[in-house]
């Protein structure tokens, strides 16, 4: 699949359900509406768009949400698409808040995951329950000791908030290269209104590395996962540290990716509407019909995005947990 400006297309985001059990501020409104659950693909139906999208060279797949891990049935889904890995499917992984993690950690290992994206914005449990607003850190942790003991690569993710874990970006750090861990840090994206103004605690990452950089040396890596971070080794603590800046630096010309919401709706781009509906197509309109309307997403894929954290209104009206983060 190659977009409108030459862009190849092999990763895809699949939003498994927009639920979750937490309500973290930046993310979501403490009192969300959730989709109903016809309008969501069952997992036969997720299933059959991911392999028409491998069939096109698709290479990874990530599944997100909302929370991955309360989508019912969320083992059956990964096993299926487990057994692509090595028959056109190099890699499936997930990003997940970690709560249910203890329990699914084996079955990811089992099924082929080797490496999950965990979200940890605080390490005191106060500051997590703040930011959650339902979440136990204990619980997060414990899920994250259970996927590493199951053989797990962890990537955290933590978004940097002004004001709220600012303070804490440098421990953080630090306690993830002793636990082995990498870390990503991410800048607050205006998508979806939620109760609180996003721009008062916008930190830009600029000024975070800066910071940082008075602390340890920042080596530039070229490594690259298939995603939008910029890395960094960490002289002498043996950690990769990532930085995904949107709003400070656009990532867009290198970007290789479609999103899939739970619906079946595929976004071109997380920071537009741009986008075309699978699900009717995949009830009854076969297959030739969902790769016409793939050609359409790759032909009108936007160049980038447009976020700007001082806008009055949302880059975009639905939430991350829509799109998948
Ligand atoms: N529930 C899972 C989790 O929290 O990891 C997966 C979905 S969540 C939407 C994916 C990532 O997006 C998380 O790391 C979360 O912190 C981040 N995220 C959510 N809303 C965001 C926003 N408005 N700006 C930046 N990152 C956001
Ligand atoms: Fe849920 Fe993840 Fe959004 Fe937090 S960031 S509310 S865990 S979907």
């Amino acid at each position: 699949m190659i977009d409108g400006f030459g862009r190849r297309i092999t990763y895809v985001r699949l939003s498994v359900t927009d639920r979750c059990d937490l309500r973290c501020r930046y993310c979501m409104a403490e009192k969300m509406t959730f989709l109903p659950r016809k309008d969501v693909l069952d997992l036969e139906e997720m299933v059959g768009l991911a392999d028409i999208l491998i069939a096109r060279g698709v290479r990874r797949i990530r599944l997100t949400g909302g929370e991955p891990l309360v989508r019912k049935g969320i083992e059956l889904l990964v096993g299926e698409l487990g057994k692509r890995i090595g028959k056109g499917l190099d890699e499936l992984t997930m990003t997940t808040n970690g709560m249910q993690l203890e329990r699914y950690a084996a079955m990811l290992f089992d099924s082929g995951v080797r490496r999950i994206n965990v979200s940890l914005d605080s390490r005191n449990p106060e500051r997590f329950r703040h930011i959650t607003r339902h979440g136990h850190l204990a619980q997060v942790l414990g899920g994250i000791g259970a996927a590493a003991a199951a053989g797990l690569s962890i990537k955290v993710n933590m978004v940097a908030l002004r004001g709220i874990n600012e303070d804490e970006i440098a421990s953080m750090l630090r306690w993830c290269a002793s636990q082995g861990y990498g870390l990503t840090l991410i800048e607050t994206m205006p998508l979806g209104e939620v109760e609180e103004d996003r721009s008062e605690h916008y930190l830009p990452l600029s000024e975070v590395r800066g910071r940082l950089e008075r602390e340890f040396r920042l080596i530039p890596s070229l490594a690259r996962t298939g995603g939008p971070a910029r890395y960094f080794e960490v002289e002498g603590l043996g950690v990769r540290l990532g930085l995904i800046t949107p709003l400070t630096h656009n990532f867009c010309d290198g970007c290789n990716r479609i999103r899939v919401a739970a619906t079946g709706t595929v976004f071109g781009c997380l920071g537009h509407d741009q986008k075309v509906e699978l699900r009717e197509l995949l009830r009854t309109g076969g297959t030739e019909a969902v790769n016409a309307a793939l050609d359409r997403l790759l032909a009108g894929k936007p160049k980038g995005h447009q976020f700007r954290i001082e806008a009055a209104r949302p880059a975009v009206e639905r939430h991350m947990s829509v799109t998948g983060g």
